[in-house]
């Protein structure tokens, strides 16, 4: 996965969902060789207030060593439907103030 700074976030109708419009040149993690667009992925997005929106994140080839990297927007994470901002706020403030379930919350505090 790479991160993304440098984006907008764009609604397609036909999609239903904000597709994530990177205009960063990303580099392989791997080998720094130079990353191309190659397919989007969808993910659903949770926020603070349990509101749920469906994005659309780049997957990106790599020149060099063929790798495929989804590049992850800088308000989400890698691998979890919450927003960084909800797993923050369940991380220190306790279940009462983030739409996830405590189980969730407690997984995150590990
Ligand atoms: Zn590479």
């Amino acid at each position: 996965m790479v991160p993304a700074e440098k984006y907008s976030l764009k609604y397609n109708r036909e999609r239903e969902g904000f597709v994530v419009q990177s205009w960063q040149q990303q580099r392989c993690p791997n080998c720094s060789a130079p990353l191309s667009g190659y397919d989007l992925r969808r993910r659903k997005s949770i926020d603070t207030e349990g509101r749920s929106q469906i994005v659309y994140v780049r997957r990106l080839r790599c020149a060099g060593c063929g790798r495929l990297h989804t590049e992850i927007p800088d308000f989400m994470l890698p691998y979890k439907q919450y927003t960084k901002a909800a797993v923050e706020e369940g991380k220190t403030g306790g279940p009462s103030c983030c739409p996830a379930d405590a189980s969730t919350i407690r997984r995150w505090k590990k």
